[in-house]
């Protein structure tokens, strides 16, 4: 889809993330802690991404179906879901084979997927982060061609987009901070302390 939107579908996503930020914001002063309401936002876009799309449309989407997650310069995450997305490795085994995935992701020039894709599926499905739950496409070759203009629902798009920008605006600044989704890992597993950044650095 271009990201040629018009004034009147700007200013709807503007309302849009004032009202996301307001409603999160209630929350927090509420008690509710980053995880939950990175949580929450993600139950809100999934329940975005069931809503009946236009007429006529099919989602080419499926299981299997792995385009989008191949196009890692697209693929932005937050700190604050990076962080989310390592809590499921709670095994030292399997911490140390995504750590070393991660290290030799970083360490080659050539384009990499994204390093959760293991045989064509989201290996961490259920924490997978926003950007991921908010792509869609109705044309499959589309995608694989990496087209600018993969056709999508706009409404999906818009309330998504409000969703993900309403959320980065209370997030701190640091845990909304984004990056490419495999170097924004490498990061977090460094403040997880499976391994020393410094270290990777010498
Ligand atoms: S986190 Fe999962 S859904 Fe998102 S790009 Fe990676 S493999 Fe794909």
């Amino acid at each position: 889809m271009s990201n040629q939107i018009s004034a009147q579908e700007q200013q709807m996503l503007q309302q849009g993330i004032q009202a996301v930020a307001a409603h999160l914001q209630q929350k927090i002063a509420a008690g509710a802690d980053s995880v939950s309401v990175i949580r929450f936002v993600h139950r809100q876009l999934d329940q975005i991404a069931d809503a009946p799309g236009p007429q006529g449309m099919t989602l080419a989407c499926a299981a299997g179906c792995d385009h989008c997650c191949r196009q890692l310069k697209q693929i932005e995450i937050s700190e604050a879901e990076a962080d989310l997305m390592l809590s499921v490795f709670t095994d030292a085994a399997q911490q140390q084979a995504l750590l070393q995935r991660l290290q030799q992701s970083e360490a080659t020039a050539a384009h990499q997927p994204c390093v959760m894709l293991e045989q064509g599926r989201c290996s961490v499905y259920a924490v997978r982060p926003g950007v991921c739950r908010k792509a869609h496409s109705y044309d499959a070759a589309a995608c694989a061609a990496l087209s600018e203009d993969v056709p999508q629902n706009l409404e999906r798009v818009l309330r998504s987009e409000a969703m993900l920008l309403g959320l980065r605006a209370v997030l701190t600044p640091a845990q909304s901070r984004v990056a490419p989704v495999n170097q924004a890992l490498l990061a977090a597993a460094a403040r997880a302390g499976w391994f020393s950044a410094d270290a990777s650095q010498s």
